[in-house]
């Protein structure tokens, strides 16, 4: 029987729908029965497991899925020895330290002596050692912002993504300690591995589907005495494409450009007399 790569994934929650999603984006086809636990993809050799996020890197660490999609708040708290293959960038959310409103906070200092209610006892354990601060732990695994409340904490230690649901019980974020967004992990001995081929295929996929979201396809006319100018302000892949127009003395150009200097290129491109300046998103992309 030929290989096969498995993965696990959130079976619902917070990274499941970007993480399918991105495997989708891939040219992966697999059917979406809510129901099922475990899936194949009909066009390339993956397996899903869909499972909850806590178990991902113990499934990874211990062989029983290859790879994982998982924030990585989840991996540094368990930390396990695994790889991460790549940092995904979605799912973004910060861990924050929050306190009552009429609690005063000059620093991390303030906490010193309080009980902190966490999920995540070993990402705070190790940041408050770093800064010297002695607290003690009440460790819950959900309703974390309750705490205080119900009198079994002074402060708390969560994952904070608007900082709505701390505003709804009466807390205000005081200072954030960690961030996290969603990663690929796998085993950090996977190099001769059968399955290594299937990965490459997949991370080279992943690494296009990441590239192409993170640049614009630009075209434009240009007066062609400018064409030096754009070409140093745009670059390109290698160089921008510059075709002749019928008009005299202007040209057609095109090229990508990376999403963070857009605004500062279109403005420049207006300035130099750029016409009909035309945008699109990019589906897949490689060098
Ligand atoms: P499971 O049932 O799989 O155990 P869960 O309740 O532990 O689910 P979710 O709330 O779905 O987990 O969050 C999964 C991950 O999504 C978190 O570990 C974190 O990396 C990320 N995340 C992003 N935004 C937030 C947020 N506002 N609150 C909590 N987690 C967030
Ligand atoms: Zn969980």
């Amino acid at each position: 029987m030929s290989k096969i790569l498995r993965i696990a994934i959130q079976k619902k929650g917070r990274l499941s729908e970007k993480s399918l999603a991105i495997i989708g984006q891939c040219g992966i086809k697999f059917g979406s029965d809510e129901r099922v636990l475990k899936e194949r993809a009909t066009n390339f050799p993956l397996e899903f497991l869909y499972v909850r996020d806590d178990d991902i890197p113990s499934y990874v660490h211990d062989g029983v899925a290859d790879i994982g999609i998982v924030g990585r708040n989840e991996l540094d708290e368990q930390g396990l020895e695994l790889a991460v293959l790549r940092d995904l960038g979605f799912s973004k959310c910060r861990l924050s330290i929050a306190l009552p409103h009429d609690v005063p906070y000059t620093g991390l200092t303030s906490l010193e002596g309080m009980r902190i209610a966490t999920s995540y006892p070993n990402i705070l354990r190790s940041i408050l050692a770093e800064n010297g601060v002695k607290a003690s732990f009440v460790e819950v695994s959900g309703s974390v912002e309750l705490t205080p409340a119900v009198g079994i904490a002074d402060a708390i230690c969560d994952l904070v993504s608007t900082g709505a649901t701390l505003a709804m019980n009466g807390l205000r974020e005081v200072e954030q300690i960690y961030t996290s967004t969603a990663v690929m992990i796998g085993r950090k001995t996977m190099d001769r591995d059968e399955k290594r081929a299937i990965l490459e295929r997949l991370l080279l996929r992943i690494d296009a589907v990441m590239k192409a979201a993170s640049y614009k396809y630009i075209m434009f006319n240009l007066p062609v005495e400018h064409i030096k100018a754009v070409s140093d302000l745009i670059g390109g892949l290698k160089s921008p494409t510059v075709t002749p127009l019928l008009e005299e003395g202007w040209v057609s150009m095109q090229s990508v450009v990376a999403e963070d200097r857009f605004w500062d290129v279109f403005e420049q491109l207006k300035a130099l007399g750029a016409q009909g300046i035309l945008v699109t998103p990019i589906e897949k992309m490689t060098e």
